[in-house]
């Protein structure tokens, strides 16, 4: 008897479509392990520092967040130490990184953490993206950076390097769609310290190579992976 077949959803591509997608990933890690730069929150897992670190960089630059960072954490050095202030108090310590909104989410987070994870903040994505604050980018950020787990977190960095690395001329709907599932299929397969350093790097290519307006493809060292990258070497 004929088998039925039930219509997939399109998730995007499968690993092994992807093209150069381990050439990419090998490279971008030894680029990384040359260039990363030494930020606070990268010699840390502990999920808490994770997070307040995640917040603070949610519209705010690297070189504004490292020193509220310290000063966040020594004046609140725990979640039960958040979730037991004040709102005006917390929004004290927030005082000059601006986008005060972040600071009452990250407070009504970790009094939920407190009262509903008995502290612990959670590892899994799908539950992380429930709490105050968190999207869909925080929810893997922490998962990774924290968790070490391989699930993409795609920020606007991130996706510049997926779209012009993988999908140069990726338009329209379906289009974050497509960049998540690339993220997670050229993502190492599992969780741990690759998993970890993966996510930094793409970021970090973003940050300082693969930028907004002028990518330095000249200087890239994914670029003999990259369709964009291929194509200026070229000449096209
Ligand atoms: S080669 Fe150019 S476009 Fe491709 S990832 Fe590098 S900087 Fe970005």
């Amino acid at each position: 008897m004929a088998r039925k077949s039930t219509p997939q959803p399109n998730l995007g591509p499968h690993p092994r479509d992807v093209r150069h997608a381990g050439e990419f990933r090998r490279r971008l890690l030894r680029w990384f392990r040359r260039h990363g730069r030494d930020l606070p929150w990268r010699r840390t897992r502990d999920p808490y520092h994770v997070l307040v670190s995640e917040f603070m960089l949610q519209q705010t630059q690297v070189a504004r967040v490292e020193a509220y960072y310290h000063r966040f954490l020594e004046r609140y050095p725990t979640v039960e130490a958040l979730a037991g202030s004040e709102p005006a108090m917390v929004r004290e310590s927030w005082a000059g990184l601006g986008y005060y909104r972040r600071a009452a989410n990250l407070h009504r987070l970790a009094q939920e953490v407190v009262r509903d994870h008995a502290g612990v903040i959670p590892e899994d994505p799908a539950v992380l993206v429930s709490l105050p604050g968190v999207g869909r980018y925080t929810a893997g950020a922490v998962a990774s950076f924290a968790y070490e787990r391989a699930t993409p977190a795609i920020d606007t960095n991130v996706a510049r390097v997926i779209r012009r690395a993988f999908h140069p001329h990726l338009r329209g709907r379906g289009a974050e769609r497509t960049l998540w599932a690339t993220g997670a299929a050229i993502l190492p397969r599992r969780r741990g310290a690759a998993a970890w350093a993966f996510n930094q790097a793409i970021m970090e290519l973003g940050a300082l190579v693969c930028t907004a307006r002028i990518p330095k493809c000249g200087e890239c060292p994914v670029r003999s992976a990259c369709a964009t990258g291929a194509r200026t070497r070229a000449g096209g």
